[in-house]
């Protein structure tokens, strides 16, 4: 394939990731306050006008309000548009490492070249999918909130339900019928013990919850009398909840990319929380930065030297 074309499939894929970050700050803020994704349409939380289409558009809309509301110059948070860029990146970062190299990050593949294989924009999807689902856990755990159920429940089934029917999805192990399945458990069990081995951030998390777990019951009833006003419930968050967002990240890197990728992830995650816990000691007024946050961005470095960590360390390779 020529390289114009290579360019504009990446410019592609980039665009779309425009139109799926702007779709997660809607998720992202909506769904842990138990607010529906589809109505109402945006609108100002301030003077309640709808945005219009063009304002609407990824990155560049708010720049060209300059982040305010075109009709009460509310300030817009410059987090929508950085949310938006940085799921930019990652499409078009992926597409590059994944789909244009010809698989050039996956462990023990013959390189593609030229046509591009059906299998490989599948691989993609399905790592896109893991990264965007980590992207809204960290950005609900930035905002002290808990990330949904139906979320952590329908990540985790498509990430096991769809090897069955696509078995090359997991390049580790999928060699022979049901590996998978054994690489999922293997993967979950891990998931689970690296969480736990992080136990100092295990305690921070938990601390933080309880915190969060306060402020909402403390503000439930102001909350309640203001949402009642919209038709807004404020869900109960149960125990469950509150586990399952513990272990989200990593139980969800071992069933998407295997044991070994929770693993890789599980150390990364913690190696750049604490170099990051020391930058703020040194630099302060950094703002804090939950553990998932490191999570997602350790699972796309580990997306990115997937092939050559396993050719360094067998061990990582097809069981
Ligand atoms: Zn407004």
């Amino acid at each position: 394939m020529s390289d114009n074309l290579n360019w504009l499939l990446v410019l592609w894929c980039g665009l779309v990731g425009g139109i799926v970050g702007s779709f997660m700050n809607v998720v992202v803020y909506r769904w842990p306050r138990g607010m529906s994704i589809v109505q109402p349409g945006s609108h100002c939380p301030s003077c309640g006008n709808d945005i219009r289409w063009f304002h609407n558009v990824p990155v560049l809309g708010w720049l060209m309000l300059r982040g305010r509301c075109f009709d009460c110059g509310l300030k817009i948070s410059p987090r929508y548009p950085l949310v938006e860029a940085l799921v930019v990146a990652i499409f078009a970062f992926l597409a590059g490492f994944e789909v244009i190299s010809g698989g050039g990050n996956l462990p023990g593949r013959t390189l593609s070249e030229g046509h591009i294989p059906a299998d490989l924009w599948a691989i993609y999807a399905y790592h896109l999918l893991l990264l965007c689902s980590l992207v809204c856990a960290a950005l609900i755990e930035c905002d002290e909130l808990f990330v949904p159920l139906r979320l952590i429940v329908g990540t985790l089934l498509v990430g096991l339900v769809a090897p069955i029917f696509w078995p090359p999805l997991h390049p580790l192990g999928s060699g022979d019928q049901g590996a998978w399945i054994v690489g999922a458990f293997l993967g979950v069990m891990a998931g689970l013990m690296m969480r736990t081995a992080a136990w100092p951030s295990v305690f921070e998390t938990v601390d933080a919850m309880r915190r969060r777990s306060e402020a909402a019951e403390q503000q439930q009833p102001r909350k309640r009398r203001k949402r009642r006003k919209q038709q807004q419930m404020q869900p109960k968050v149960g125990r469950k909840t509150q586990l399952a967002n513990v272990y989200f990240p990593l139980v969800a890197v071992g069933v998407f990319l295997g044991w070994q990728g929770a693993v890789a992830v599980g150390c990364g995650s913690i190696v750049l929380q604490s170099v990051y816990a020391i930058i703020r000691r040194i630099a302060g007024r950094l703002p804090p930065a939950p553990l998932s946050a490191w999570q997602m961005l350790a699972t796309l470095g580990y997306l990115v030297i997937w092939r050559i960590a396993v050719q360094w360390l067998p061990t990582l390779g097809p069981m």
